[in-house]
């Protein structure tokens, strides 16, 4: 893996573009720095080049901003200030949306400025505070403000602060705008690794679990952020992005650039000197071949379902039929679990599904299967569950015509075996 990725920047180092300046601060940054990383969601690191130079988060940190401001006031209060659609606009423009005087999603500034004072506090040292240790807690170590950059930044933060006069104004802003633009950019100079920002990104494709198993963030709150970066995490290239990358991304103006695959990879990439857009040139490229060759677009389709569930070829007279199901069970494999069932002939021949190798039932599926059992039932048929994990609990259904309530309860069994000639 890491000789993978120092080839990967090795093809990719073609650079072009340039440093950002309207900070001064981040003008003086070398721009031939070049490091990757990718986090597994069990916490294996991976990386080459530059990995352990430290740079300014600047915009990454906004998705994990909405995160906890989502956290601390419940999507709609959220979403009641700030809206989720792409603006097509620079990262800085001032706009917001003619109807609502919403800022049109959290990733540009006007939004983030929003997201950042919504985030609970007792004031705006204190918002800054718990911002920090959520970053630090995705991180897996103590982050701190480039204190450098952080005055630079704020010497020079006319339009954030116009952007947040103009939310004062038409009132989705209720503190002291000055304020919140110093926190915001308190947040934005947390200074950190391409090996941070990867495990970062990771604890998001986990669904907001960590490495270690802690639940940081909650599942309903990653797939509104991951949803959010998808849409409108690189600005005006947001589209292209989606088309050729595919897959939730986060471009700061320091050069950092993060991706989320979820379910599978937390990934970074730092190289200051950016394209029109303010992403990272080099990193643009490196995500484009990445996801290339490793196939992580999301848009293209897993192998289907039809590997994981074996319906039974031909019935056997007098033997119980056995429908054996794999993997992840979700809606549609499920569905294939019900078709197969579907097929018995009626009766009150023995039926055995054999879960014992799935790892996990959504609730929908469970609810499908459950369905399916209770139809198998009423033909007259008994069933029997092979589950020695449990995966299927209070398997129980309503059998009664009428409504009466009538139940029936498969049996439940540890091995296949037992379950034939129990
Ligand atoms: N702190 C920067 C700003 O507000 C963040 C912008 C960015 O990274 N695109 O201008």
């Amino acid at each position: 893996m890491n000789d993978y990725l120092a080839e990967l920047l090795e093809i990719c180092g073609e650079d072009d573009g340039e440093v950002a300046d309207y900070i001064p601060e981040l003008a003086t940054a070398d721009p031939d720095r070049y490091a990757i990383a990718i986090a597994t969601l069990d916490g294996q690191v991976y990386s080459a080049g530059d990995a352990d130079v430290e740079f300014t988060i600047q915009s990454i940190s906004k998705p994990f901003t909405y995160a906890l401001a989502i956290t601390d006031q419940g999507l709609d209060g959220v979403l009641e200030k700030i809206d989720v659609e792409p603006s097509g606009d620079a990262f800085n423009e001032i706009s917001l949306e003619p109807s609502t005087g919403r800022p049109r999603n959290p990733m540009i500034n006007a939004g983030a400025i929003e997201a950042h004072a919504l985030v609970a506090g007792d004031d705006a040292d204190g918002r800054s505070e718990r911002i920090v240790e959520l970053y630090s807690r995705l991180a897996g170590r103590e982050l701190s403000v480039d204190e450098d950059v952080f005055e630079s930044e704020l010497s020079t933060a006319d339009r954030n602060m116009a952007i947040a006069y103009m939310l004062k104004t038409v009132g989705t802003l209720d503190d002291d705008p000055a304020e919140v633009v110093r926190g915001y950019t308190r947040q934005c100079s947390v200074s950190v690794t391409v090996e941070d920002l990867a495990r970062m990104a990771s604890v998001l494709a986990a669904n907001g679990v960590a490495a270690d198993g802690t639940r940081v963030l909650e599942t309903s709150v990653t797939r509104q952020v991951l949803s959010v970066m998808a849409t409108c995490g690189m600005y005006d290239a947001a589209g292209d992005w989606l088309t050729t990358v595919g897959i939730p991304a986060k471009s700061g103006v320091a050069g950092g650039l993060i991706g989320v695959l979820p379910g599978q990879v937390g990934i970074a990439v730092f190289s200051p000197r950016l394209d029109e857009h303010g992403n990272s040139s080099r990193g643009v490229r490196a995500f484009e071949r990445l996801s290339a060759d490793m196939g992580l677009h999301l848009m293209e389709a897993p192998e289907s379902a039809r590997s994981v569930v074996r319906t039974p070829k031909s019935q056997e007279e007098g033997r119980p039929s056995v429908h054996e199901v794999a993997g992840d069970l979700r809606f549609i494999e499920a569905e294939r679990v019900l078709r197969g069932l579907e097929g018995e002939p009626e009766g009150d021949g023995v039926v055995v599904i054999d879960l014992h190798r799935v790892h996990r039932i959504h609730d929908v599926a469970r609810r499908m299967l459950l369905e399916g059992v209770r139809r198998l039932r009423m033909d007259g048929h008994e069933i029997r569950l092979v589950d020695p994990d449990g995966l299927l609990p209070d398997p129980d259904v309503d059998v009664s015509a009428d409504g009466s309530g009538d139940q029936y309860t498969p049996e439940v069994f540890d091995d296949l075996d037992t379950a034939l000639a129990p």
